[in-house]
């Protein structure tokens, strides 16, 4: 498979490059030259498939030669072993709505299930065999503890994991904090997630410190975390068994909901793709304006949503602009130095076919977890719960598939106040609990990460 950067079309990348490079040199973000659409027979066939051969065949679409088929299985078993399902996510009904668990694996939300398999790729690509990678990371909340549990006492490797300081639950920043080993760093930065990803971008585009550092990067900016993303939207269809289907989704860096965009590309047939928001409402407004203005981070129940710059939004644009990289750096200028950008009429109705946008704020956001504690003594997370508020804007409940992206034990204090119910600790982390955290509280400046840094892996 051939990368491109949405910034530079001309410029060519195989995935061993865009694996470890995450961002595009010029400042861009990589995607596949093209996608294989599967017609109607072929999707038939993978139907039939348990959940890692489905993921070994869509997987190994995006990154051969360099990884094995046969490989990539071995690796997939072995990434989603720890997982407490047997088909790694599961689908359930609770009351009218369909809901998908994503949150089984060893933190306790859907990033481990891309971040398992990042970190036995590092391995299989050979990434880490001559020289030390020094992987920086910033974090909503759920990132950093996924890709912690997934490079934890890995040889040759670094994790530098940037989380804003007091703004994330205090089980997200307690599982982050605790699993940990000798090349695990976590840095707590006193600004918002928006501060600590301009970091890390800042870092990916300054050549001399990128290299000197060997820096390698798996936010969701990295492309192979959408490609293991894309697998549940495929599965999840297959479990519904209906001829179309909407997904609603809680979303921050637009990440998750990308992954299901490239399914509906690939031939799935998805008729709306839902985005929920909390307050920081960017993609609300974008799609149902044109308007792309990012504010000042506002925190809130839904911690992991709190982003204003939605990174992953570019990769649309460079889909809604007709593949135009030119266009796409122009808007990405605009943005830079006017502080906003805005599509027309005709490109915000190209996105308003496949997307709908919600947001739903906390008090909402309360009352959707409270209603389903009383209602079917179910316990949902403030995530998935603007996901169900934000799905009423498609009609037929029963064709929506609800992405519940975190436990509820994570935000504990948020259950607790809507439902006052205590939640029993889930096993992955009880060990974890009594553990002394470890963590370095930084100023918002990119120069004292990067001396940090430096001084850790001298
Ligand atoms: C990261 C995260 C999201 C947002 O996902 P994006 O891919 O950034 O859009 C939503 N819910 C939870 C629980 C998360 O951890």
């Amino acid at each position: 498979m051939e990368y491109i950067s949405t910034r530079n079309k001309n410029l060519s990348f195989s995935f061993k490059e865009i694996f470890l490079r995450g961002l595009a040199p010029d400042g861009g973000l990589f995607i596949p030259k093209e996608i294989k659409t599967y017609d109607k027979s072929e999707i038939n066939k993978l139907q039939k498939l348990s959940y890692i051969e489905l993921a070994t065949e869509i997987i190994s679409y995006f990154c051969s030669p360099e990884i094995d088929k046969n490989n990539l299985k071995n690796l997939l078993k072995k990434s989603y072993k720890s997982f407490q399902t047997n088909e790694v996510i599961s689908i359930k009904k609770v009351g009218d709505i369909n809901l998908l668990e994503l949150y089984h694996g060893p933190t306790l939300a859907f990033k481990d299930i891309a971040m398992q398999v990042l970190g036995n790729m590092y391995e299989e690509l050979k990434l880490s065999s001559d020289k030390t990678i020094n992987i920086v990371v910033a974090t909503s909340g759920d990132t950093g503890s996924a890709a912690i549990a997934a490079l934890n006492n890995r040889s040759n490797i670094n994790v530098f994991v940037l989380h804003p300081h007091n703004k994330i639950s205090k089980i997200q920043r307690k599982i982050m904090t605790t699993i940990g080993s000798n090349n695990i760093y976590n840095i707590a930065i006193k600004g918002t997630f928006d501060d600590c990803q301009n970091i890390v971008k800042e870092m990916f585009s300054e050549n001399a410190f990128r290299e000197k550092i060997n820096m390698s990067g798996v936010n969701s900016i990295n492309w192979a975390r959408i490609v293991c993303q894309i697998v549940y939207y495929f599965y999840s269809y297959f479990k519904l068994d209906d001829e179309k289907v909407s997904f609603a989704v809680p979303t921050g860096n637009f990440g998750d909901i990308f992954a299901g965009y490239i399914a509906k590309k690939m031939g799935l047939p998805i008729e709306k793709l839902i985005v929920s928001t909390n307050e920081n409402d960017i993609l609300e407004k974008v799609i149902n304006t044109g308007e792309y203005k990012p504010g000042k981070v506002k925190p809130s129940l839904s911690p992991s949503m709190d982003v204003q710059i939605s990174s992953n939004f570019e990769r649309l644009l460079f889909d809604v602009l007709d593949e135009n990289d030119k266009k796409v750096s122009d808007l990405m200028n605009d943005l830079k130095t006017k502080g906003s950008f805005k599509l027309n009429e005709k490109q915000t109705a190209i996105i308003k076919k496949d997307f709908s946008a919600k947001k739903i704020n906390d008090q909402e956001t309360i009352s959707i977890i409270k209603k389903f504690s009383k209602d079917y003594n179910f316990i949902i997370d403030p995530h998935t719960a603007t996901a169900i508020g934000a799905s009423k804007v498609v009609k037929d409940i029963n064709k929506i598939i609800i992405l519940g992206t975190a436990h509820p034990y994570k935000f504990l204090e948020t259950i607790k106040i809507a439902t006052s119910q205590e939640l029993e600790v889930p096993k992955q982390i009880a060990h974890l609990m009594d553990k002394k955290e470890k963590y370095d509280i930084l100023d918002n400046k990119i120069t004292d990460i990067k001396n940090y840094i430096l001084e850790k892996i001298s």
